[in-house]
């Protein structure tokens, strides 16, 4: 384990549980976790647990919110998202890059934290202050190009002057899930406060930590505290306070939940962008480069044991290549280095709670009861760390069974042979979902050709997911029940921005002038039309 920023280092060696002690295990310092939870706006005098996946030992007491604490939460961030609105977008620029440089520095500790909160392994974990970095350099060096008052030709060319305007939203309410608990906390609010917003953020109960420590990077980059508050509690409460006091909600989590967020902005008409489930397919074609092709699925499919939005759940195979790449892959599958800890050789970690691994099982069970073959994996390993469970691959399955069309969001794929490639586009196109896919092709034309035919908000060819997921200019999203708006790019930032357009009329009136009737007024613009028509005006 590399040693690059020690004295951030928040361990404390040692066994702490030796009756889950797989090997070496780690607890925080109370002094670092204190310092973490002061950030929290949470009086309640209750506390939740955290407890550690990699040995199910507890790392924290987390202090809850109460209705009280969201209210004065939201007070604060109103009175500094006034000032903050003001401040010009070089000043907010030179912060977002100032973060950027943090979180590189500071990646040891990050890492740490989210292996130790989330079990994932370490090499995951790195792709959260990856995004970060990635998302803080890409609004520190755009914002101004993205907010900036846009001029746009008038109705009558020079006698209407139109400007653009994108204005800030308020306070901005996002709730996080666990499964990327740094990156999910603050890439989306940092798009928001990039745009002159405030956000009050729910994160959720079992990676609060990590969320925590997003936020004293912002302190420590020079954004005003009070910019940036964190709530703590159960999403049915502290998350359904949030959406009625935000002016705007950005919700990443499940498809069940985002349903019921969108009804609550609906009530009160504010906007909401929702980052939902997937059932993401990957379509590998027959001039596939097939070793390629067979390392890009183990990432595609293992990443955080596959408890990842934009993992890939369903493979669909050229039949000329695909016992050969059924064959690379269940290889490839089986030398995976399974293991719970914070070492740069664990391969698939354990996934973060009983009630995944029992998803999990149960998914697998009923394929397996109903005729599915298992090629390797299909069981939990307690041995490994309390929630393991082995990277699964399944063939013949069906879609009476429970996993043909439901998100399992753990480390198992279904692999579909298909001989036409029309059909296999249909089928990838199946069910409720439309978040990622992928595609396997060394014809780039032709792959593009056929991604254009997928219904996802994100296709990436010969890779997983992480094109589209490092571009920060490439939006990102679902389509159907996957969600709605997009994170990253342009629209990410623009969807926590009011557009309002300002006219400035000169001279001429909208409407008759020196006594014209309405009927020669109507006339004239008549011909003025037809004229601007002629010019080639929009
Ligand atoms: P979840 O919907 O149960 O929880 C997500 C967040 O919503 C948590 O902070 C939770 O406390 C809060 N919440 C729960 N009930 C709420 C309510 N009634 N009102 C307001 N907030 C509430 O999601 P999960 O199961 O923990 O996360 C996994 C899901 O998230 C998967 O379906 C996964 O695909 C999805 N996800 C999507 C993306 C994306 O970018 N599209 C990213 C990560 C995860």
């Amino acid at each position: 384990m590399s040693d690059s920023n020690p004295g951030n280092r928040p361990l404390v060696e040692g066994p702490r549980d030796p009756e889950h002690d797989a090997g070496a295990s780690y607890a925080l310092e109370p002094s670092y976790v204190s310092a973490l939870t002061d950030r929290l706006a949470a009086s309640s005098g209750e506390t939740h647990e955290v407890c550690s996946p990699i040995d199910g030992a507890p790392l924290a007491h987390v202090p809850q919110s109460s209705e009280e604490d969201v209210v004065e939460a939201f007070a604060r961030a109103r009175r500094a998202q006034e000032r903050w609105a003001r401040t010009p977008y070089a000043h907010r620029q030179r912060l977002l890059l100032r973060l950027h440089d943090l979180v590189l520095d500071r990646q040891d500790e990050i890492m740490d934290l989210i292996v130790l909160e989330s079990g994932k392994a370490r090499k995951h974990a790195f792709d959260e202050p990856l995004h970060i970095a990635l998302t803080a350099r890409y609004y520190g060096r755009t914002l101004s190009d993205h907010l900036s008052t846009e001029r746009k030709p008038g109705v009558f060319p020079a006698l209407t002057r139109i400007d653009i305007n994108h204005v800030p939203k308020g306070v901005v309410g996002v709730i996080s899930p666990w499964n990327y608990p740094f990156t999910m906390a603050l890439c989306d609010g940092l798009a928001a406060i990039a745009a002159g917003n405030a956000v009050v953020s729910k994160p959720d109960a079992q990676t609060m930590l990590s969320a925590l420590l997003a936020a004293r990077l912002l302190d420590e980059a020079g954004f005003p505290s009070d910019l940036w508050q964190v709530v703590a509690g159960p999403g049915p409460e502290v998350g359904r306070s949030l959406i009625e006091k935000a002016d705007y909600i950005c919700f990443t989590g499940s498809t069940a939940t985002g349903k019921l967020v969108a009804q609550g902005c609906a009530e009160r008409l504010i906007g909401c962008s929702l980052e939902l489930g997937g059932k993401n397919p990957m379509l590998i074609l027959a001039d596939a480069d097939i070793e390629r092709a067979a390392e890009g699925a183990v990432r595609a499919v293992y990443s955080n044991g596959g408890q990842l939005c934009v993992s890939i759940e369903r493979m669909y195979v050229a039949d000329a290549i695909y016992d050969r790449f059924v064959d690379r892959f269940v290889s490839r599958v089986q030398a995976l280095s399974l293991g719970a800890g914070l070492s740069w050789d664990i391969d698939m970690g354990p996934l973060i709670s009983q009630a995944q691994v029992d998803t999990t099982e149960a998914h697998v069970a009923d394929a397996v009861a109903k005729g599915a073959r298992v090629l390797t994996g299909g069981r939990a390993r307690p041995d490994l760390a309390p929630y393991f469970f082995e990277p699964t691959i399944l063939e013949g399955v069906t879609p009476e069974m429970t996993c043909f069309g439901n998100e399992t969001f753990g480390p198992v794929v279904s692999l579909y042979r298909f001989h036409d490639e029309a059909d296999a586009i249909s089928r990838a196109n199946e069910g409720e979902y439309g978040l990622n896919a992928s595609i396997y092709s060394q014809d780039g034309p032709r792959a593009r050709a056929v991604a254009r035919q997928v219904k996802a908000g994100t296709v990436n060819i010969n890779e997983a997911f992480g094109a589209t997921f490092a571009s920060l200019a490439a939006p990102m999203g679902g389509m159907r029940s996957s969600g709605t708006g997009r994170r990253q790019g342009r629209e990410g930032i623009l969807r926590y921005t009011e557009t309002q357009s300002v006219a400035t009329q000169r001279l001429a009136r909208i409407a008759p002038m020196f006594g014209m009737s309405d009927e020669a007024y109507a006339k004239m613009m008549t011909r003025t039309l037809r004229g601007l028509k002629k010019l080639g005006r929009a």
